[in-house]
């Protein structure tokens, strides 16, 4: 035989000098410890403009030396958008934590695509999903995902809801002129819509059901909707609930939602993206009663529960649905009973990707490091400050309260004397870009009732009490300054 003889200089992407990329890579990883110690220091968010300026250039044509790379990395530890630091408390984003770091770097040293096979980290997937199945409550039956975040998780758990609410004739046939129509409530996150667009279902599908005044949605509501669309010849087959809306934190009645559901044969879906976590403490699980009822939950790892983004979870109670909506391989992605591409059902059997990241082996080594009781402590202590920032702001005749302030969301406005809405409107969204942009806290904003209110979320470990207060004083701070400008 011939000896193989290579026409050119063979070569790889791996390092040809490994002692100095060695270096390189501990000189990172200790820039990034002593980021991480630092937490507190710093603005929370400064405009990324002149930072990404050091960053832009032509796309290479050659390559560049590893030590100026690093010093760029460093730099990039200041680029984020604040949601590491304590007086972080816009949106709903979690905090991190630098175990977050160790477990990147044992998922980047595998590089494995969990889209299936059989390998460590899709067994773990399984074992994680197993986990979360017994801690809410789930049959044997259920199947599940990790997953992007909750947006993809309702989309999936949605799709299985829709195909069989159809005979499972969608994946071949499309959804044609249907008659489906669900439902949720005013305050749902637009996850919700934006699944219903992406299954072709339409938004006009999903009937926007009222809150009542502590913003849940209201199951007397729901009944007479449902029963119009059925007395129309429309087919209502899910309705959606949230557990921990964006704008107030408020949990819809689970139990009372789930005995509509079963009365009117519906799949109940729960958004629990932060608020589904309460189940990691045993003091806030009973809010969430009616939860082990649902046909599919989605909740995230990433937000109320501190893994590195992204991480999210969908559990769905009729597993053989879910396998039904998905599970489609070609012929080069058999699978055997043995051997490397072993192991039923793999993820592309329960969702759409095929190539996917490995979230198992950081929600896991996350788990391990803090348990459940430690991590539903954290999030005990963040409703206990948002309680103490709530009468804060009712003992200040400057601030005015606009929602319930019952989990972790505390929505208040800077209070003007004698003005109109538009212009208490129009004063505190000024009052909330001051406030981004000064770097000492941020807030976001969004309306309760139409109005403008300035928003704190707390899903974040770190943020103190003195945080808050000091967040407070400068709101008054800002707030009497503009008053009197
Ligand atoms: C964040 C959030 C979502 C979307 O979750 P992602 O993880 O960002 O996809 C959906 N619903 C609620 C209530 C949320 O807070």
């Amino acid at each position: 035989m011939q000896a193989f003889n290579p026409a050119m200089d063979e070569t790889n992407l791996d390092p040809e000098d490994w002692a100095a990329f060695r270096d390189g890579a501990h000189r990172l990883l200790d820039e990034a410890l002593d980021r991480m110690a630092q937490y507190r220091e710093g603005p929370v968010w400064q405009d990324p403009g002149p930072l990404q300026r050091t960053f832009t250039s032509a796309l290479p044509r050659e390559g560049r030396a590893l030590e100026p790379l690093i010093d760029q990395l460093i730099t990039s530890h200041k680029g984020g958008i604040g949601n590491t630091h304590p007086r972080f408390f816009g949106w709903v984003h979690g905090a991190g934590t630098p175990l977050g770091l160790l477990s990147a770097m044992a998922t980047a040293t595998v590089n494995a695509n969990c889209g299936g096979r059989d390998h460590l980290s899709t067994r773990l997937e399984r074992q994680i999903i197993d986990w979360m199945r017994s801690l809410f409550g789930f049959p044997q039956t259920t199947q599940g995902l990790l997953v992007s975040g909750t947006s993809m998780a309702s989309i999936i758990a949605l799709k299985a809801a829709r195909d069989r609410a159809l005979g499972f004739t969608p994946a071949a046939d499309g959804v044609g002129a249907h008659t489906l129509v669900a439902y949720t409530s005013h305050e749902a996150h637009s996850c919700v819509a934006r699944a219903f667009d992406l299954l072709g279902l339409g938004t006009n599908a999903l009937r926007k059901i009222p809150v009542t005044p502590d913003f849940k949605l209201d199951t007397a509501a729901l009944r007479e909707a449902i029963d119009a669309d059925r007395a129309a010849g429309l087919q209502p087959f899910a309705v959606i609930a949230s557990a921990g809306t964006v704008n107030t934190g408020a949990i819809d009645p689970l139990d009372d939602i789930a005995d509509v559901a079963a009365e009117n044969a519906l799949w109940l879906h729960v958004d629990g993206a932060f608020g589904a976590c309460l189940q990691f403490s045993q003091q806030l699980a009973p809010r969430l009663r009616g939860i082990e009822r649902a046909a599919s939950l989605a909740f995230d790892f990433h937000k109320w529960l501190h893994v590195t983004y992204d991480a999210g979870c969908v559990l769905v109670r009729d597993g053989d649905a879910q396998l039904r909506a998905f599970s489609k391989r070609p012929d080069y992605l058999q699978g055997t009973e043995t051997g490397p591409a072993a192991g039923f059902p793999w993820a592309v059997d329960l969702g759409p990707e095929l190539s996917r990241t490995d979230r198992a082996l950081k929600v896991w080594t996350h788990l391990q490091y803090f348990g459940t009781r430690r991590l539903g402590q954290q999030i005990e202590q963040n409703v206990a400050q948002i309680h103490a920032l709530a009468d804060c702001i009712d003992h200040e005749p400057a601030l005015e309260r606009l929602a319930p302030a019952s989990l972790n969301i505390c929505c208040f406005r800077y209070r003007l004397l004698g003005q109109t809405e538009e212009a208490h409107n129009a004063f505190n969204l000024k009052l909330i870009r001051q406030l981004q942009s000064g770097g000492i806290a941020l807030p976001s904003d969004t309306r309760i009732g139409g109005n403008v209110a300035i928003r704190v979320n707390l899903t974040n470990h770190r943020t103190t009490q003195k945080d808050l207060d000091l967040f407070l004083a400068e709101v008054l701070k800002q707030g009497h300054a503009m008053v009197r400008a």
